[in-house]
């Protein structure tokens, strides 16, 4: 970025911010911000819960077997049977959080530091990590990019999730070993995997993700921006900007979120 000379802060349209991060031209010094929005975090909370509610009754099985003209009963679970673990307690894994202990699931989380959040089993850090994927029955990750958690989502954490879990990942492709989640899938450790985000967008059309029984996807669609909630948050921060008065939604650039 070092052909703008004059730029004053950084805003990422979006609530990640990885890729600008990956950028080795980021000058060190000019502010970056996010989107923080509650429509982005009630979005998200919407498609996850479609998702782990499809997964309870074997919808998308259903369809699948539907249009092999197949009639296959299978046995379902119930919302009171089930342990969510999300990975990230941020303003989306939060707010997610809140939805599900509301709609009555069991909710586990995991964060880098302590939170306290009403009817959530909270861990914090690598010394809770494996009692904390040990529980969790549904695994959605919902933690930010960054040097410490890129490939988190591998055989090693899949192979202490409880048999039969099933992974949702909804935060960035750069999180998943996909080679990884291919072999415990067929291996049978896990009952299958959610998709919505993928190293390379689009998904390459020879990915072996794209046939998979185990594997549904979404395109990196779980939760857009929406322009009228997040433009008044640039403009906020322009004026603030302009007064020489602190931003919000700003980023740590020595955590890299
Ligand atoms: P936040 O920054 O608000 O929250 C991040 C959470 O992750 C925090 O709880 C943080 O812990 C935790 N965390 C970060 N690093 C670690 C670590 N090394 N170990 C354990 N926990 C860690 O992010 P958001 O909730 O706003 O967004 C999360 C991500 O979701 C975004 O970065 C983006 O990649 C993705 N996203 C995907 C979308 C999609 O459509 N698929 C749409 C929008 C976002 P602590 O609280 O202790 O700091």
């Amino acid at each position: 970025m070092w052909w703008f000379p004059n730029l004053k802060a950084i805003a990422s349209f979006g609530a990640g911010v990885d890729f600008l991060f990956q950028d080795k031209s980021l000058p060190a010094d000019v502010p970056i911000t996010r989107v923080v929005d509650p429509v982005l975090a009630a979005d998200m909370s919407e498609f996850v819960i479609g998702v782990i509610l499809a997964q309870l009754k074997n919808l998308l099985i259903f369809k699948t077997v539907q249009s092999q003209g197949k009639w296959l009963p299978m046995e379902y679970r119930r919302i009171s049977e089930v342990a969510v673990g999300i990975m990230g307690l941020g303003e989306l894994g939060a707010r997610l959080a809140d939805d599900l202990v509301r709609i009555g699931f069991k909710v586990r989380g995991w964060a880098r530091s302590e939170k306290f959040l009403n009817g959530v089993s909270c861990y914090a850090g690598e010394q809770d990590f494996d009692a904390f994927l040990s529980g969790s029955e549904l695994l959605v990750c919902l933690l930010p990019l960054t040097p410490d958690t890129r490939g988190i989502l591998n055989k090693d954490l899949f192979l202490k999730l409880p048999e039969g879990a099933y992974v949702i990942n909804v935060a960035r492709g750069g999180h998943l070993v996909d080679q990884d989640l291919l072999e415990v899938l067929d291996q049978g450790h896990l009952s299958g995997a959610f998709l919505d985000v993928f190293a390379q967008e689009p998904l390459p059309a020879n990915h072996p993700f794209w046939k998979h029984p185990k594997v549904d996807m979404s395109p990196h669609i779980a939760s857009v921006s929406d322009v009228n909630s997040v433009v008044p948050q640039l403009l906020e921060n322009y004026y603030r900007l302009q007064k020489g008065k602190p931003l919000i939604n700003q980023v740590s650039t020595t955590r890299g979120y």
